[in-house]
């Protein structure tokens, strides 16, 4: 939908913020000066008087001009700025749904990445919690719909899996960390991909990067040691680590290895693309004590890989996977997307179902998170078809497809055990991981709760140190682009260091 001219009585950086989230989640967007447009203008006011905040908005079309208005009174259970923006955004979602009769999304008026957090955060100011540790799953759900508009199915959803991450969250103390390490390359670039990952260059580069990261790798073994941390997860992400030449990916995990695994529960390498597997990478995997292993088909439909440039096959997934599970009595991790370009409700399913039959412990179903319009969008376009062959299901079309892999993976026994959002995403809805009973991935469920510390070494890693005492999380980036990375890498170290040094001594 668009609008001609967008006016909000506030300067406020953050008033201004909120209110987009709130537009973007109905694909609210400016008319450009040429396009038609469906409203000439939108004018929204916020005035606070005491406890009552109050927004209006004004719209003006063909059909003359309408005000509507809600207020909601502060309760003080947050933050009062916190509170007065959340009511802002509860008061324009429901004018917009109830006034303007436009379609409700899944989650409301919630915008971040990590919604999950905001449940454990009630859980620890004990909300629904009795005095007898019992915890009351509708009166949490019931806040999450009070507080943020979510529908039904997703304040079950959000509650479920926050009670179901409790065991993990409480398996870790403050001197229990995970380390991640991030490979930024792949054989070829996915075209969708928003990763800041490279193209494996030749041997002379790899041979640089490594002794880069070996110093990184050092750097951040040395603060283990200093602070008397327990590695509890390692985690080789990127990029596709399994992309490097064999004797640079044997290297890696004997490094790690050497200088990280302990009393170690989880050390996972993300081999992502099938075509990287093979036997020797194997072998080294299961010499240095890997445990999980995830392989990613996102589709078992091969028009699809084709389309979105991925350039390896069902088949090689397929082989991939059997030789991954004959190998090792490992965990396998298997990420499907939905809403990718030119598939429908059938090929979702048909994907799912095909990746079932070999019954992986781990099942992640993203949805793509595309922005329209983008270049991103252009360029596949471009590169692969006609822009009208790329055809990008609708939001009813994905939540369908979601709703109904949920159905099939609950009749299978895959429970939900970690979710995360992202801006764009396909049918408004989040990248979710189902696993069997005892499968769940800890460093997943650990970093995106922000409760432990995470030490974070490569190209666009970050490290995440958890500060008690002033209540909020201390961080120190990684630069996403590799040349910086090595040039800067010196600073890189210190920041890691800095930022621990602030909580532990
Ligand atoms: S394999 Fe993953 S990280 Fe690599 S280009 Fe494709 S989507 Fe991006």
């Amino acid at each position: 939908m668009k609008i001609k001219n967008f006016k909000l009585n506030s300067d406020a950086q953050v008033i201004h913020k909120v209110t987009w989230e709130v537009l973007r989640a109905f694909h609210i967007e400016l008319a450009d000066s040429d396009d038609a447009a469906d409203f000439d203008a939108f004018q929204i006011s916020n005035d606070v008087t005491g406890k009552k905040v109050l927004t209006r908005l004004t719209v003006k079309n063909s059909g003359g001009v309408q005000t509507f208005q809600k207020a909601d009174v502060i309760n003080r259970e947050e933050r009062r700025g916190a509170e007065i923006n959340r009511i802002i955004k509860k008061n324009l979602y429901t004018i917009l749904t109830r006034d303007l009769k436009l379609r409700g999304v899944p989650y409301g008026i919630m915008h971040g990445v990590r919604p999950v957090k905001i449940v454990h955060r009630w859980l620890k100011d004990k909300f629904a919690v009795t005095n007898h540790g019992v915890i009351d799953r509708d009166k949490i759900a019931r806040r999450l719909r009070a507080d943020y508009l979510t529908n039904y199915e997703k304040s079950l959803l959000l509650t479920e899996v926050a009670l179901r991450q409790i065991p993990i969250l409480n398996s870790s103390d403050d001197k229990t960390v995970s380390v991640y390490i991030g490979i930024p390359f792949c054989v070829t670039r996915c075209l969708y991909c928003s990763f800041p990952s490279n193209v494996l260059p030749a041997a002379d580069k790899v041979a640089a990067f490594m002794e880069i990261l070996t110093r990184d790798i050092d750097a951040a073994a040395a603060e283990v040691e200093r602070y008397g941390f327990n590695v509890q997860n390692i985690y080789i992400g990127g990029g596709t680590p399994s992309s490097l030449p064999i004797k640079f990916f044997r290297e890696l995990l004997e490094k790690v290895t050497q200088k990280f695994y302990r009393d170690t529960k989880e050390f996972t390498v993300e081999c992502g693309r099938p075509d990287t597997v093979d036997d020797d990478k194997i072998a080294a995997m299961k010499d240095f004590h890997v445990n999980r292993v995830c392989l990613n088909p996102q589709t078992m439909q091969q028009k699809t890989l084709d389309r979105i440039g991925r350039r390896h096959s069902v088949e090689q997934f397929l082989t991939a996977f059997e030789k991954l599970r004959q190998a090792a009595d490992w965990k396998i991790n298997t990420d499907l997307i939905l809403g990718l370009p030119g598939e429908n409700f059938d090929d979702a399913q048909d994907s799912l179902q095909k990746v079932l039959a070999l019954n992986p412990d781990d099942i992640t179903l993203h949805a793509l998170a595309l922005k329209r319009g983008s270049k991103l969008q252009t360029q596949i376009a471009d590169e692969v078809h006609s822009l009208a062959d790329f055809n990008l299901p609708s939001d009813e079309e994905v939540i369908k497809m979601s709703d109904a892999a949920e159905k099939i993976l609950r009749g299978k026994n895959y429970l939900p055990y970690y979710l995360y959002r992202q801006g764009y995403i396909s049918g408004q809805i989040e990248n979710i991981a189902y696993c069997k009973r005892g499968a769940e991935c800890i460093y997943n469920v650990q970093i995106m709760n922000e409760q432990q510390v995470i030490l974070g070494i490569g190209p666009a890693a970050s490290t995440k140190v958890p500060d008690k005492k002033e209540s909020r999380l201390q961080t120190s980036y990684n630069a996403k682009d590799l040349t910086t990375y090595l040039r800067d890498i010196d600073k890189y170290i210190s920041n890691r260091s800095k930022v621990l040094a602030q909580v532990y001594s």
